[in-house]
């Protein structure tokens, strides 16, 4: 016992090990870029203003929304959420089986879940006691459910989610326009300083090295950089996370990639905001409260916050959901399962 809690104690502290060498390695550029490049390589003092003037609004940005990235604690389910000690004792009751969700099914009649498992129940959290929001996942390492939740990201030792996802997009977005300021203004006197080496010139040796590694560091962080945003930026707009990207979430009628998926501009809406003003910013101005999302197919959850308007389900969003025969058939044999209405029947 105490040793498994020396062993966790030792993890947490190893778990900050990525996180001090990327901030070792930011402090680093920062120091090689202003002492190394700005100040003893450049000649021109309006060169150096415009340079340091520019790296210092990318490096503070970048940190802004490193940092909020890193302490931006991930959001969990609120308590509505949680079974009620009756309702765990109803459901440990059960053992297993129909019993149980029959539990389940009953707890959550007063929630807007639409989601399920890949076998079709409600999908619930052992380990939290808690029914699963809608796109809300349990993260081993951070032992929570995390709502919204894209992925556990090691770099910043923390949980990337609802609460934190427009900070880790302006993240990679500024980190990358700080690589590739640094690459672009550094290539003249990278040039400079080992064409100097060849011809046999003699150069400050600590600054062809400073010059190379930053060189080095800030190409291959461009790269690498340049792809995770393409890919996040693609995820944003098409409203799904990383995590939905890899297994397409399950409703009561089957897996559906893109049932988040309400548009582009609405998608985007949805992280940023409606205040174009604050989208450049890592301050959090993200819709909703994390808990629910509008839904693409035409549905009225059997849920009473939905029905009575509490849940925002994005009328304009809303597309018809095809029905087949077999599903009619199943909706008039389990009355359990959520609504969804045909278009004809409406009209
Ligand atoms: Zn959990
Ligand atoms: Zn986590």
């Amino acid at each position: 016992m105490v040793l498994s809690a020396s062993l966790r104690r030792c993890l947490r502290i190893l778990s900050w090990l990525p996180v001090f060498i990327v901030t070792a390695v930011i402090l680093w550029s920062y120091y090689a870029y202003v002492m190394h490049l700005c100040l003893f390589t450049l000649t021109s003092t309006a060169e150096k203003v415009a340079y340091l003037l520019i790296f210092n609004v990318c490096f503070v940005m970048f940190s802004w929304a490193y940092w909020r990235s890193i302490h931006t604690r991930p959001s969990s389910p609120s308590a509505e959420f949680q079974l009620s000690v009756s309702e765990c004792q109803g459901y440990e009751a059960w053992g297993s089986g129909d019993r149980q969700s029959h539990v389940l099914q009953e707890v959550s009649q007063k929630l807007p879940v639409h989601m399920r498992s890949a076998s079709g129940d409600i999908r619930f959290c052992h380990r939290c006691q808690l029914i699963k929001p809608d796109r809300c996942h349990h993260c081993s390492v951070c032992q929570t459910c995390v709502l919204k939740m894209d992925h556990h990201c090691p770099w910043l030792n923390n949980c990337v989610g609802f609460s934190n996802y427009k900070f880790f997009l302006l993240f990679l977005l500024f980190s990358l326009m700080y690589c590739l300021f640094i690459a672009a203004t550094l290539a003249p006197s990278f040039i400079t300083v080992w064409v100097g080496t060849l011809t046999g010139e003699l150069v400050d040796s600590s600054a062809k090295l400073h010059s190379l590694f930053l060189m080095l560091v800030s190409v291959l962080f461009s790269v690498t950089l340049s792809c995770l945003l393409a890919f996040h930026c693609w995820l944003l707009t098409t409203n799904k996370t990383t995590l939905e990207w890899l297994s397409a979430p399950f409703f009561w009628d089957g897996q559906d990639g893109a049932a988040f998926d309400v548009g582009v501009r609405r998608n985007v809406m949805q992280v940023f905001g409606e205040k174009r003003r604050l989208w450049p910013f890592p301050v959090f101005s993200s819709q909703g409260d994390g808990h629910a999302f509008p839904i693409r197919r035409r549905m009225v959850s059997h849920s009473p916050l939905a029905a009575r308007g509490d849940v925002n389900l994005g009328e304009e969003s809303i597309v018809e959901t095809k029905f087949t025969p077999v599903l009619t058939l199943a909706l008039k044999l389990d009355p359990r399962l959520p609504r969804v209405i045909n278009l004809s029947e409406i009209q």
